[in-house]
């Protein structure tokens, strides 16, 4: 699903974020990304979905191969991948259900088959009742549901979440974490940043640990091992 080979990303003014990184990661695994601030987290979850190119290695994603991948092609490669922020990200004038059909609409998909699937995709992260609120009148948490909704709408292999509880209080942070894992169980592969130790070491799943722009730890069922 993942593989990198010696993946190194240095940004135009010459800050080095990614430092010779080695990973390979399995269709339908659960992968926790740890590390201090600015070790490289963001960076290596954006590469995997072209938010930015590398700067040298190999990096293929279901099957697709990033060095030889034309800048056209990329909204292909996007299309099997959902991503979740920490800040959402919603549109803020259009309501929760149009904010989720919005993601079929820019993928073409047949207007015959969005309303179905925007209310399964609500029914599953329990929204279906505030299809016609905007994000300003949702708490947090609904918020972060309904960014959820939008990154799955369209079936992805992978789903990608970068610090996804950040913003959220620890009951919330839980029910996400649970949809995460309905997520994970219906076969999708999930990648998630996060700087919550409670988290990780409560739902154990594989933890790569990212310190300096190198993986300094790879572990099936790992630890946070941070003290905050
Ligand atoms: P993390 O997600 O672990 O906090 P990041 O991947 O955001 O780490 O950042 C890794 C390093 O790259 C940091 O030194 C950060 O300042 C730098 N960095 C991140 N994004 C950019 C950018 N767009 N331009 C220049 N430097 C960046
Ligand atoms: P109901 O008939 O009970 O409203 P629907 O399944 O038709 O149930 O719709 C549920 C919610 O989805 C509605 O509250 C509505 O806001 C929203 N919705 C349905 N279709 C659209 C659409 N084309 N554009 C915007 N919102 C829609």
């Amino acid at each position: 699903m993942i593989e990198m080979k010696d993946v190194h990303k240095t940004y135009p003014n010459g800050v080095m974020a990614l430092d010779g990184v080695n990973l390979s990661i399995k269709p339908g695994e659960f992968v926790y990304i740890v590390g201090p601030s600015g070790a490289g987290k963001s960076t290596l979850t954006g590469l995997m979905y072209r938010e930015e190119k590398h700067t040298e290695g190999q990096i293929t994603i279901n099957g697709t191969d990033l060095n030889t991948l034309k800048e056209r092609h990329v909204p292909y490669l996007r299309r099997n991948i959902g991503v979740v922020y920490q800040d959402f990200k919603l549109l803020p004038k259009l309501t929760v259900y149009e904010n989720v059909a919005f993601a079929l609409e820019v993928i073409e998909e047949d207007p015959n088959n969005v309303k179905q699937r925007v209310m399964e995709v609500l029914d599953l992260v329990k929204l279906k009742n505030k299809a016609r609120q905007i994000p300003d009148e949702l708490s947090g948490g609904e918020q972060q549901r309904v960014s959820i909704a939008r990154a799955i709408v369209n079936n992805p292999t992978l789903m990608i979440a970068d610090e996804p509880t950040g913003n959220l209080d620890p009951e919330t942070s839980w029910d996400i974490m649970s949809i995460f894992e309905e997520i994970n169980a219906n076969g999708t592969t999930v990648i998630m940043a996060t700087h919550s130790k409670e988290i990780v070491n409560t739902i154990k799943k594989r933890v790569i640990a990212v310190e300096n722009g190198r993986i300094v730890r790879d572990e099936s069922r790992g630890e946070y091992g941070y003290e905050i």
